[in-house]
């Protein structure tokens, strides 16, 4: 059923979802807009009507009340044809079998290695659906894989309109033949894409919050495709047929992180020396850790940046960090999609709160370039979780795999 130009309650009772995540639990009242739960309460209307409080920044919405979608058809697509690519034969595999998918309006899991180069290999299905009048929706929950996408993927299709999508972006509530747009933004749209790539499937937060998925699903039409891309697949998108590629573009493998357990500030401030003519990241599990190891790092005149997800200068100082030889502290927001060339990775106290795919998600972001394949990780910790061996584990395992 399409949803577009359609009237509908606030309010109404599940559907069961037609969508690779779990059944809800019980039939129940939910909010239409955002799909969360609504609180009850006395109404301008003179009865007691269910409003939702977790969407009330767009505007109260309450049961007496209707959405209403968008009635404007959709524009006619506008084909276009990407720029050359050079893919690597692995990677011309990857792109034949998402062109198939699209064709067939079928699903797929791309399961591909940090560094594997992700986004040209969807080129060619891209092209294959502007061809075919299919609209195209590239979705990530991270507003800087947004920016990074946006640029590539402006830089390959040339003719048609791109739309970005994230929050305090120009672009808002547009509607383009392709759209990039972080997940939150979907909350807008309904029954609008026929083709969707949903980047880092498995990546915080889309892994804890059902919310995220229910947003895609209603942004997507009837019999759309769906291709998941992930580096660390979840065992239930491993259920989807799937297509594999465990090397990187450049050939080389990836890097294999050295666990130190137990250490020391001076074995942290020894691995800096080491390599002190390079950028280096130094990952740590909590906002308030930031701060200490800077001042740690002060004592012995060096200089730190430091960044996490709610600072406001993040794109800046990220920026910066890209030109220098520099040190950046970090906590993990910075793991995903962001290529910093020549960086080396060091995770401190990697046994605390550091899952299995945010490891081998970090150590991803070494040697990405081709120019410096090679780089060093280092898991510092003094205590053994099975997240780091297990990361060591699906890295080792992952090499061989791609170098048989
Ligand atoms: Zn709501
Ligand atoms: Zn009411």
């Amino acid at each position: 059923m399409d949803l577009r130009g359609r009237v509908i309650p606030a309010y109404q009772l599940d559907e069961p979802i037609d969508y690779p995540i779990k059944r809800l639990p019980a039939v129940t009242w939910r909010c239409q807009r955002c799909g969360q739960l609504p609180t009850r309460g006395p109404c301008t209307c003179g009865k007691r009507c269910y409003y939702c409080r977790h969407c009330l920044v767009f505007g109260k919405l309450r049961t007496c009340d209707y959405l209403v979608t968008d009635p404007r058809p959709l524009e006619p697509v506008q084909a276009d044809h990407h720029a050359e690519l050079n893919l690597t034969v692995d990677q011309q595999r990857i792109a034949r079998a998402i062109v198939k998918t699209i064709d067939q309006k079928k699903r797929l899991l791309v399961h591909a290695v940090c560094g594997a180069g992700k986004t040209p290999m969807l080129f060619p299905g891209i092209e294959r659906a502007l061809c075919t009048q299919k609209r195209v929706l590239i979705t990530t929950p991270r507003a800087d894989v947004v920016r990074e996408l946006t640029v590539h993927v402006k830089g390959a299709f040339r003719q048609t309109t791109i739309v970005s999508l994230f929050g305090g972006s120009a672009d808002r509530l547009q509607l383009g033949d392709i759209t990039i747009s972080t997940t939150h933004q979907l909350i807008h749209y309904r029954a609008c894409f026929d083709v969707v790539f949903i980047d880092e499937v498995d990546a915080f937060p889309y892994h804890a919050d059902r919310t995220l998925h229910r947003y895609v699903r209603q942004a997507m039409r009837t019999g759309a495709s769906l291709i998941l891309l992930s580096a660390t697949p979840s065992l239930r998108n491993k259920l989807l047929p799937t297509v594999r590629l465990m090397r990187r573009y450049h050939g080389f493998p990836l890097p294999v992180p050295r666990l130190q357990i137990p250490y020391t500030e001076t074995d942290v401030l020894d691995w800096l020396a080491t390599h002190s003519t390079k950028p280096r990241l130094v990952f740590v599990p909590k906002v308030d850790d930031l701060k200490v190891w800077q001042d740690v790092f002060r004592q012995h005149q060096l200089k730190s940046e430091t960044v996490h997800a709610a600072d406001p200068d993040r794109i800046t100082k990220v920026g910066q960090f890209r030109q220098t030889t520099g040190i950046l502290l970090t906590t993990t927001i910075l793991e995903r999609g962001v290529t910093l060339v020549d960086v080396q990775v060091a995770v401190l106290d990697a046994d605390q709160a550091f899952s299995v795919a945010a490891l081998i998600q970090i150590s991803g972001r070494v040697g990405r370039s081709a120019d410096f394949p090679e780089g060093e990780v280092v898991f510092f910790a003094n205590d053994r979780s099975d997240a780091m061996y297990q990361a060591i584990h699906q890295i080792k395992q992952a090499n061989r795999e791609g170098f048989r």
